[in-house]
């Protein structure tokens, strides 16, 4: 008796691009099934470190793929861990994964960057629909009774049948009847190539039937006999030099499901208080979670070659959660728990060496900048030493070869840069590298191209701050009125416009010796910058205008804190800023627009002595609109609203009439 089950909406909505977009990424449905079985392995060996009736009488965990080409079908087999009838329908009939919806609305409808994402994004089972137009899986979870079998049934449309089967074997054979433009797959040299291709790490044997040239039949044969097909050398136990970087590449895809190849990497023997190997990978492509920040890394952790557990959070630094990778522990107990991860010592070690090794790793990548980078070191050592005051030499740090002009720092720092901000406040220890990565536009170069480093090398003799400004974006920046002294005297501003900038800078008062200084809080001070006249000139204009100060501030009482006389304005009549320690008014407004409360801070009015409008305020009939008029004009300057937009436009419009 089986049983009708819908599948969950955006399972149905995920086949149908598995099947439309995937199309000439075939080959992967093969790799994602074998994966799929070698997890599943990996589970059993972990839940029977508890109890090991669950090997009942196989111990020897594997994959066996095999085809029959009259029925055209191909079975991937494994006795690994199974699943429940329940189990079946619960992970082959929805989808676990958080930010489902979000990942579906990032679809363009353009098949290559759909099948990027979706890469991405692990279509796991649902592959076998790019080459099949059935798939059956028959299954028992290990410790079951064999009457407590499953098979599950699929056309891949909108539903799926599941019955209770009886089933002597555990674990799973998931049986793809292959569609008529899928035969190429009845062929054991094919299906041998794409495992070697993207299977050959996984540490468990792959079987397929051997095959034997028959003379009487003049056709190769397939034997009863099975043998093994994949090296099952867990890739990062070798050593560099017998690795290609082709087979680096394959490895990372075959780990992160990206179709794309990695940026660099890094693959060490770690010796030191606690023993480790590292493989630590820079996607060339932020993944499409990137911001969520219950995101884990995706480096998976090993034990002596034993698989524990996928996204190890506890091994790399939330601001490195794009990394991707493998840690194979010599130290840690097999049973090790997540909870056990955050606590242990060895762990925080892994830890520190990792995030050392990631940034040391981009420290190279930003040094070989978009001259021709020499080749990678290959015959760097293969073990590094790992004390906590070791220098962080790039050695072993492998980068992919290298393409002229290509300057892969900056396509890293596209991708990633905002998240590596972060760190800033999440690492203080690391604070001071994390801040020589970083790289931004300014008043000089539109390109986010210009390090802390860069800037202080060209500073004004006498200047001593490093001066910036954060925007909502680029053009907003350019034209704010905060910048134009600094423009007529030359000096450079930084120029911020991601949305954590503000944050993570408040975690950054200095960088080699210069104080970090935002151009839009607290008087403007440019120190020996500023000739006496010029300090004098001021002087003379705030008290002059004593009194249209004083009126100034009884008018504007609720919007601002303070009016006053600055000279940091050329062209514009009027900017506001905010006291030293306060959140800028680009800050307030983000945290209200993420619906979170934002401290009311008023700002100040600074007004432009020097300007027409500023002049004429003095004897002006309509002192108080203007007033009004000159405050709101800053605030839109700045890319804010004016509390009473319509207020506003009728004020202006009475003096345009
Ligand atoms: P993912 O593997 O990324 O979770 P899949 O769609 O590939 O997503 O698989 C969904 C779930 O189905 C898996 O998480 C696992 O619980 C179960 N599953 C798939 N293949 C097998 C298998 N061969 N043995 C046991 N469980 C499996």
């Amino acid at each position: 008796m089986s049983t009708h089950h819908a599948f969950q909406a955006e399972v149905a909505q995920l086949l149908h691009l598995v099947t439309h977009s995937l199309y000439s990424n075939k080959d992967i449905f093969l790799r994602e099934l074998v994966s799929n079985a070698s997890d599943a392995c990996d589970r059993l060996r972990f839940e029977a470190l508890d109890n090991t009736g669950l090997y009942e009488d196989a111990p020897n965990l594997e994959v066996r793929v095999a085809f029959d080409a009259e029925a055209k079908t191909l079975t991937i087999t494994d006795n690994g861990i199974g699943m429940s009838e329940a189990e079946a329908i619960e992970h082959l009939g929805t989808i676990a994964k958080s930010g489902t919806k979000a990942f579906m609305s990032r679809l363009s409808g353009d098949q290559k960057k759909d099948a990027q994402l979706i890469g991405q994004f692990g279509v796991g089972f649902y592959s076998g629909f790019i080459v099949a137009d059935r798939i059956t899986v028959e299954s028992r979870r290990a410790g079951l009774p064999p009457e407590q079998g499953v098979r599950w049934v699929s056309a891949g449309a909108g539903e799926f049948e599941t019955e209770a089967i009886s089933r002597a074997a555990r674990g799973s054979a998931i049986t793809l009847h292959l569609r008529d433009d899928a035969a190429e797959y009845l062929n054991r040299w094919k299906l041998k190539g794409i495992i070697g291709k993207y299977s050959d790490h996984i540490s468990l044997p792959i079987l397929m039937r051997k095959e034997e040239w028959d003379a009487e039949k003049g056709a190769s044969v397939l034997q009863d006999e099975w043998e093994q097909v994949n090296a099952a050398s867990a890739l990062w136990t070798r050593p560099k030099k017998d690795l290609s970087e082709q087979q680096y590449a394959d490895f990372y895809q075959a780990i992160s499901h990206d179709f794309e190849a990695p940026l660099c990497w890094s693959h060490n023997r770690v010796e030191g208080s606690t023993e480790y190997t590292q493989l630590l990978y820079v996607p060339a492509k932020a993944p499409h979670d990137l911001w969520n920040r219950d995101k884990k890394p995706g480096v998976k952790l090993y034990v002596r070659r034993v698989f524990i557990m996928d996204e190890a959070e506890a091994l790399l630094p939330a601001y490195l959660r794009w990394v991707k990778g493998v840690i194979d522990s010599a130290d840690l107990p097999l049973n090790v728990s997540r909870e056990l991860l955050q606590e242990s010592r060895d762990v925080k070690a892994i830890r520190e060496g990792n995030t050392r090794r990631v940034l040391a790793l981009l420290e190279d990548l930003a040094k070989q900048g978009v001259q021709e980078a020499a080749p990678a070191d290959t015959a760097s050592a293969d073990t590094a030493v790992d004390a906590a005051d070791a220098p962080a030499s790039p050695e072993g740090a492998e980068a992919a070869p290298p393409q002229p002009k290509d300057d892969k720092y900056a396509r890293f720092y596209a991708e990633f840069g905002a998240v590596l901000k972060e760190g800033l406040g999440e690492d203080f220890g690391n604070r001071e590298r994390i801040a020589r990565l970083l790289r931004f536009a300014s008043t000089t170069s539109d390109a986010v191209a210009v390090s802390l480093a860069d800037y202080k090398a060209r500073m004004k003799e006498g200047q001593k701050a490093i001066y910036y400004l954060t925007a909502d974006n680029l053009a907003a920046a350019k034209s704010s009125p905060q910048l134009e002294l600094f423009r007529k005297k030359g000096i450079e501003v930084l120029l911020m416009t991601d949305r954590v900038d503000e944050w993570a800078l408040s975690f950054l008062h200095e960088f080699d010796g210069a104080a970090l200084q935002s151009v839009a809080k607290g008087a403007v001070d440019l120190g020996q910058l500023q000739d006496e006249a010029e300090k004098q000139a001021a002087e003379a204009a705030a008290e002059q205008h004593k009194p249209l100060l004083q009126r100034l501030k009884a008018v504007l009482a609720d919007k601002a804190a303070d009016v006053r006389m600055t000279t940091r304005l050329v062209d514009s009549p009027a900017c506001l800023v905010v006291g030293e320690g306060d959140y800028s008014n680009q800050l307030a407004r983000m945290l209200k627009a993420a619906g979170q409360r934002a401290p009311e801070v008023k700002p100040i009015l600074e007004l432009n002595p020097a300007h027409a409008l500023v002049q004429k305020l003095d004897g002006a009939a309509q002192f108080d609109d203007l007033a009004h008029i000159l405050f709101d004009q800053a605030l839109l300057a700045e890319g804010g609203l004016p509390q009473d937009p319509a207020g506003y436009v009728r004020r202006v419009n009475a003096l345009l009439v």
